[in-house]
């Protein structure tokens, strides 16, 4: 591979390979914390960390960085999990920093044994004011020097559980006028009095991010602990922590940092899609209009189609925003090689083909799928009554008008060449029908001269005695603001699209569709593609729209 096709982690990791770091102790991890449903943001860091698993032939971790019970759930472990094998990776080990609480405990003690950290008593509004800013050093906290003794006894009683949430914190003694803010005597634990999802109440004392995170990956010997930017200033801390324990022999996990994935007209932080999914202002984490992986999946998007995304999105060195546009072009590419082809009629007006015998039903051969030759065909039954969409027709044909109209041809799809002759109204003027004759000698696919006759336009329709009825879900923006989360004077709630979701209660379907399964995809000829929605049961389909078939939103 040509070293500028290579990322810019790939190309630091290749750079360690050729200084003698042997292959075989590759080492990944994807780490999220579960308080919350997995993005498209995470599926960069999935994309990266599982594709480096792949590419090196590298084991990778899942390890849920469950450090903090107040916020942590097992519904987000169960769905982290779902979500991750959907999207076709497979982890080496299921780990969980709670696992390590007793090592990072014992590693803790042994901090405070080589007065490396100090439990501290202070509120936290006097250490934040001791913090000191950028540009100016922090001051000592007043416990600093405490014998080791105190500190030990302090530190057991804190886990032992004899004081309250906020009285005391163990910090590690650094160095409070670094010019890394993070280097000042930073929180190792503090006390949350809550249950643990998984380690119950066996603890109270619970280990910060940063004292977690990089003995995790010691631990399970990470060769590259690969997190998004933020934590860039981290870094130092991570490496100050990993000096206190590492055993020379063994391998040392080294920190790099990347850009967030950021997509327009959305946010990402699991604390926002908390609040919208809390507010209901969707229906769950998995609403097809969120950005999270499930909810994704239930709109119809295919792990293909997200991991060429995060392909073509790139591993950035600096934060940007990826247009959502590209997101929708990865899953348009995707469904049009897959998507079997059938017709739906969503806004139906009737057409009755006068010279067409009443009773007479013919079943039609449509070709599933044009782009896949072995896709095959499937039937669609064609009679003197159907619907076609009422925006395809007009009684009089403006200039740019292709479609059906008084006196004019158009084909009726993979059927015969009709001409309109004449509407019925109802009292308010309203096409009720539309009458038409066909030209039977046109039908599609005979091979007779009037089949191969070019009309201006091609219509999808259905044959009304035939149609299932569905309820039609389309979509539009979550957020009316490119950058919902960026204004300073305004939440982002108040970018909230009102007309995000759009139901078309009565749908009418070819019969075809009435065998269709979750995650089948489909594209309803003309109007985009479709998926059946989670919310279907039997005797009541219901389709989300995917996206359409053209990108609406470019000019
Ligand atoms: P959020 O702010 O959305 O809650 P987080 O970083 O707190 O995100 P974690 O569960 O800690 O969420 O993330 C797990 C992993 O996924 C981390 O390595 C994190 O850096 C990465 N990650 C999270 N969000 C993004 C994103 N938008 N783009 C790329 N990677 C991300
Ligand atoms: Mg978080
Ligand atoms: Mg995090």
């Amino acid at each position: 591979e040509a070293p500028e096709s290579l990322n810019f982690i790939e190309q630091i990791i290749e750079e360690d390979l050729a200084n003698g770091f042997p292959q075989e102790k590759l080492r990944f991890r994807f780490p999220p914390e579960p308080n919350g449903y997995l993005h498209i943001g995470h599926a960069a860091s999935i994309c990266l960390n599982f594709g480096l698993g792949e590419k090196y032939n590298a084991p990778v971790n899942l390890r849920f960085d469950d450090t903090n019970p107040s916020k942590e759930e097992h519904e987000y472990v169960e769905a982290i999990k779902r979500d991750v094998a959907w999207m076709g990776f497979k982890w080496a080990n299921e780990c969980y920093a709670s696992d390590y609480f007793q090592q990072l405990y014992d590693w803790a003690v042994q901090l405070i044994k080589d007065g490396k950290a100090y439990v501290d008593g202070q509120s936290s509004e006097a250490m934040a004011a001791q913090k000191g800013t950028p540009t100016t050093p922090g001051t000592n906290s007043p416990h600093r020097n405490q014998s080791v003794e105190e500190n030990l006894d302090l530190f057991t009683r804190m886990k032992a559980g004899e004081f309250a949430p906020g009285t005391y914190v163990l910090r590690a003694k650094i160095d409070m006028a670094s010019t890394n803010m993070h280097m000042r005597d930073p929180i190792l634990y503090r006390i949350i009095d809550k249950a643990h999802h998984r380690s119950g109440t066996a603890w109270c004392i619970y280990p910060m991010y940063d004292w977690a995170h990089g003995e995790s990956d010691y631990i399970e010997q990470v060769s590259h602990s690969l997190c998004t930017l933020e934590f860039k200033a981290h870094r130092e801390l991570y490496d100050w922590y990993l000096d206190q324990i590492v055993d020379p022999a063994k391998l040392r996990p080294k920190q790099r940092e990347f850009a967030r994935r950021n997509l327009s007209y959305t946010v990402m932080s699991k604390r926002k899609l908390l609040e919208l999914v809390q507010n209901k202002h969707v229906s769950g984490w998995d609403d097809p209009r969120m950005p999270t992986i499930s909810g994704l999946r239930r709109r119809g998007y295919t792990p293909s189609a997200i991991r060429k995304f995060s392909d073509l999105a790139g591993i950035a060195k600096r934060d940007n925003v990826t247009d959502v546009s590209l997101l929708e072009f990865c899953i348009r590419e995707d469904l049009n090689k897959i998507a079997t082809r059938v017709m739906a009629v969503l806004d139906p007006v009737k057409l009755v083909i006068t010279n067409y015998s009443e009773g007479k039903v013919e079943m039609l051969e449509a070709e599933n799928n044009p782009e896949d030759p072995n896709s095959g065909t499937h039937e669609v039954p064609f009679s003197r009554e159907l619907y076609i969409e009422r925006e395809d027709f007009q009684e009089e044909a403006s200039k740019k008008f292709f479609r059906l109209s008084l006196g004019s041809e158009v084909r009726l799809k993979s059927a015969y060449i009709i001409k309109a002759e004449s509407v019925i109204k109802d009292s308010n003027g309203n096409i009720v029908e539309i009458h038409c004759t066909a030209d039977l000698d046109s039908k599609s696919g005979t091979g007779t001269e009037a089949s191969m006759r070019k009309v201006k336009g091609t219509l999808h329709w259905v044959s009304i005695a035939h149609a299932i009825q569905a309820e039609v879900r389309e979509y539009d923006r979550l957020f009316l603001d490119e950058s919902p989360d960026g204004h300073e004077d305004k939440n982002f709630l108040d970018f909230l699209n009102p007309d995000s979701l759009r139901v078309i209660p009565n749908a009418f379907c070819e019969p075809y569709l009435g065998k269709a399964g979750l995650q089948d995809k489909y594209q309803f000829q003309r109007l985009g593609y479709f998926t059946l929605d989670t919310d279907s049961k039997d005797g009541k389909l219901i389709f989300n729209k995917t996206v359409g078939l053209k990108d609406s939103w470019a000019k």
